[in-house]
């Protein structure tokens, strides 16, 4: 049976499924294995031939065992992958003589956050339908996330789903996948303000959620929750045995935001696959390349750039890679992330720790026109259009790439369409809407707009979530 542990060392030790419906641990750190599952060349060579939905069972169920029996895991597996709009679910394309872009778009949604949401809905509901609970997730959302989350979560019958967005302020195509969803559980509200704001009033009513009555409560499916990672860990399994591996080793470049999707990609390689590199591409919010490159962790303002989900002022996964370059020591840790939180100062690593991170890891920012540049360049050598966070995930491997006859791939973690902006500043005319996603502007949508005010919104969350 698996246990999870605090980053933080302070918390109790918890099953999966306690991991799943708990979001951050009491000590204010974050849930990992206690023993990381690995495997051996042979064993994943003998994956080689495997169908994405099996492979899939192979990675994720030693994470989950004891918790989810293992059946039930490979038929919510199966469910999930054959609802994705290319056989391969996540092919591979090639870009250049040793340039990969792993399409990761093919989803419900368009963007890489499907592989984990779509599973994490269906891990939600066989949990709680056995345990016979019923709980509401309220997140905020200025695009991918929420429309991800509500397509996993929309046949769930356990579950009420709450996402905020802020009124007006996201794109058409992105808001349309979100309210065009029907169901019952499914509810979109519209905030009278920023993003910003609907974040803080979902951070406050997870502090306290006494206006939910009964005996719910809230559960987060931002990107700390663990399930999530642990889908995206398959991917990298399969793009290297699709290139070779793991008899060679591959290198990535991953559009970076929270630190989840390169974090799988760093348990791959925890797992036994042979990774010879992990690229952090950021944009302009470019704490971690900052920390990467001179050492020098400080927290700058928020900038809103033409790739909106990569848009953090603080990258909360870093949290996990740091708990093990502080050799799994929560003591040390908690110390370090009270400085690193305070903000008040530029926090450095001792440098031993960060040549251990530095041994895999590079980083690279790559602003606004270089991004643009990139998708023009890309599309004139090869006719590909890539969407602006890939397009960052392209130039930095263009940039930090240590060996050549190693074969790169960039996670393309969305698809160009819903990122119309850039697409246009590039001079592109927008591609068309994948076939499942062709009626999507003529839809009925279904959104309530409310007031930034918190006790309106937990009001009529209460109400929502008592009338069923
Ligand atoms: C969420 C997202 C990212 C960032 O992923 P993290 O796991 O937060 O690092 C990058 N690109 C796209 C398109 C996304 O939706």
């Amino acid at each position: 049976m698996m246990k999870y542990i605090s980053t933080r060392g302070n918390a109790p030790e918890l099953s999966f499924e306690d991991v799943l419906l708990t979001g951050l641990a009491s000590d204010g750190g974050l849930y990992v294995p206690k023993d990381v599952p690995t495997f051996s060349l042979e064993e994943i060579s003998s994956w080689r031939d495997l169908p994405y939905a099996e492979l899939a069972h192979k990675v994720i169920y030693p994470f989950v065992e004891g918790s989810v029996d293992a059946d039930a895991l490979q038929k919510m597996i199966n469910e999930v992958y054959k609802g994705f709009g290319h056989k391969a679910v996540a092919p591979l394309q090639q870009l250049d003589n040793n340039e990969y872009v792993l399409e990761l778009f093919h989803g419900p949604t368009l963007a890489f956050k499907d592989f984990a949401l779509q599973l994490l809905g269906r891990l939600l509901d066989y949990i709680l339908e056995r345990r016979n609970e019923k709980v509401v997730i309220m997140g905020a959302t200025s695009g991918d996330t929420g429309s991800a989350a509500i397509e996993g979560t929309k046949a769930c019958r356990n579950v009420d789903i709450f996402i905020l967005h802020p009124h007006n302020k996201v794109s058409e195509v992105q808001r349309r996948q979100m309210t065009t969803v029907s169901g019952d559980n499914i509810f979109n509200i519209a905030i009278e303000g920023n993003f910003d704001q609907a974040q803080d009033m979902v951070k406050a009513s997870f502090g306290d959620q006494s206006f939910l009555r009964g005996e719910r409560k809230l559960v987060a499916v931002n990107s700390i929750n663990w399930a999530r990672i642990m889908s995206q860990i398959v991917y990298y399994f399969y793009s290297s045995l699709n290139l070779g591996g793991p008899l060679r080793p591959i290198s990535y470049s991953v559009p970076t935001g929270n630190f989840g999707d390169i974090f799988a990609g760093y348990m791959a390689k925890k797992m036994g696959l042979p990774i010879e590199q992990l690229i952090i591409a950021t944009n302009s919010n470019d704490v971690l390349h900052r920390l990467m490159s001179k050492n020098q962790y400080e927290v700058r303002p928020l900038k809103h750039t033409l790739t909106p989900s990569m848009d953090i002022a603080v990258s909360s996964n870093f949290e996990r890679l740091l708990f093990d370059l502080y050799d799994q020591n929560g003591v040390e840790l908690a110390a370090l992330m009270t400085k690193m939180n305070a903000r008040d100062d530029i926090v450095s690593l001792s440098e031993d720790r960060l040549a251990k991170a530095r041994e895999i890891f590079d980083s690279y920012a790559v602003d606004e026109h270089a991004t643009i540049d990139t998708m023009k360049q890309v599309f004139a050598e090869t006719g590909y259009l890539l969407d602006p966070h890939t397009a960052i995930g392209v130039k930095a491997a263009c940039e930090c790439r240590r060996n050549m006859k190693t074969p790169m791939i960039t996670l393309g973690t969305a698809h160009p369409v819903k990122f119309e902006d850039a697409v246009k500043r590039a001079g592109f005319d927008m591609p068309e809407l994948p076939h499942h996603l062709s009626d999507l502007m003529t839809r009925e949508e279904r959104m309530d707009v409310l007031p930034a005010d918190i006790d309106m919104v937990q009001q009529f969350i209460a109400e929502k979530t008592f009338a069923q």
